[in-house]
């Protein structure tokens, strides 16, 4: 081997020597940038749902709203505190509640979404995953301290009545509602919905202005209030919805879509129970109809004064054909 050799297997050991520590350093610097890369991942959250409201504090009211947001908007999370995240969006930071959010890639409202990671859907695709709220109806108390029947109106009416009850059977209403809630809840999440209730107990103080804020609060699509009907004439039976007319002081813009909804529950629901359908009927005089932000409606699920009506809707059997009804209708609402 002559000196040219040497220096040049030199030169080219030395280089190799260069290189393992090039690429051990590149390989360091990936590591580090890869760490990097994942506690920013771990940073990214996802609105689970449409129309979520990113606030300037973290609590529910009507001033504090800074955006809203489409589904699947990705955002930067920057801390955490009890049921709110505090986010950034946009430029801006605000707080989302933490229900509202999901760390995995939600499948998004809009087309342009090509800069978020691909959209994995979780729900089928039939119901997109909507959210709705349920309020069952009444408590097991009725609280008469008042509050505003609308935003800015000086008509006071009662937190919470105590609702009707059964004449034959002798359940109270709240009873009657929160059974047949959580039976809808269990239906609407088998079907991939996004349920949310305004109480899953008896022993609550909620008032329907709180039930409507609560739901304006998640960004619901819709709320779906659970009630049943009660009349001096035990004769008088058979379902019907309650819907903002177009003449609401405060949410006539929500009454043709307010009615389309009452309109296919209520319709949906007497073909599954064949109850009587007494059709959709506006009505301005409910505060938690009122206070709503979304498509709103009453169901009045029968008459707890009619025999008939009232040990019908104690029978299992008949409760699961009026919760497939309910669902039925608010699939084709969606539809
Ligand atoms: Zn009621």
């Amino acid at each position: 081997m002559g000196i040219g050799q040497h220096l040049k297997k030199g030169i080219i050991n030395m280089n190799s020597r260069f290189l393992r520590r090039l690429i051990g350093g590149i390989l360091l610097i990936c590591a580090i940038f890869s760490m990097t890369a994942v506690s920013f991942g771990a940073g990214q959250v996802y609105t689970s749902g449409s129309n979520v409201r990113m606030r300037s504090s973290a609590g529910i009211n009507d001033g504090n709203i800074i955006a809203t947001l489409p589904k699947g908007a990705a955002l930067t999370e920057l801390s955490r505190s009890g049921d709110w995240v505090q986010v950034q969006y946009n430029g801006k930071t605000g707080y989302i509640r933490k229900d509202l959010l999901t760390s995995g890639t939600a499948a998004a409202d809009t087309a342009n979404t090509s800069t978020q990671p691909a959209a994995v859907s979780q729900v089928p695709a039939a119901t997109g995953g909507h959210i709705v709220c349920i309020d069952p109806g009444h408590q097991l108390r009725g609280d008469s301290k008042k509050e505003p029947n609308g935003p800015g109106s000086s008509t006071m009416k009662a937190r919470v009545t105590g609702g009707t009850r059964g004449t034959t059977t002798g359940v109270p209403e709240y009873q009657l509602t929160l059974a047949i809630s959580q039976q809808l809840k269990a239906e609407l999440m088998r079907r991939g919905y996004t349920v949310y209730m305004t109480r899953e107990t008896h022993d609550v103080s909620i008032s329907n202005k709180e039930r409507a804020e609560y739901a304006n609060g998640l960004g619901a699509e819709i709320s779906v209030r659970i009630h049943a009907n009660g009349s001096s004439n035990s004769g008088i039976s058979g379902a019907l919805a309650l819907v903002p007319s177009a003449k609401n002081p405060y949410i006539a813009s929500l009454a043709p879509s307010s009615q389309k909804l009452g309109s296919s529950i209520l319709t949906a629901y007497c073909a599954a129970t064949g109850l009587k359908n007494q059709g959709v009927q506006g009505n301005d005089t409910m505060t938690g109809i009122n206070w709503c932000k979304m498509p709103v409606m009453i169901l009045e699920m029968g008459y707890m004064t009619n025999p008939s009506d009232d040990r019908l809707m104690e029978d299992a059997s008949f409760q699961a054909k009026m919760v497939s009804g309910i669902a039925n209708g608010i699939d084709n609402y969606f539809r």
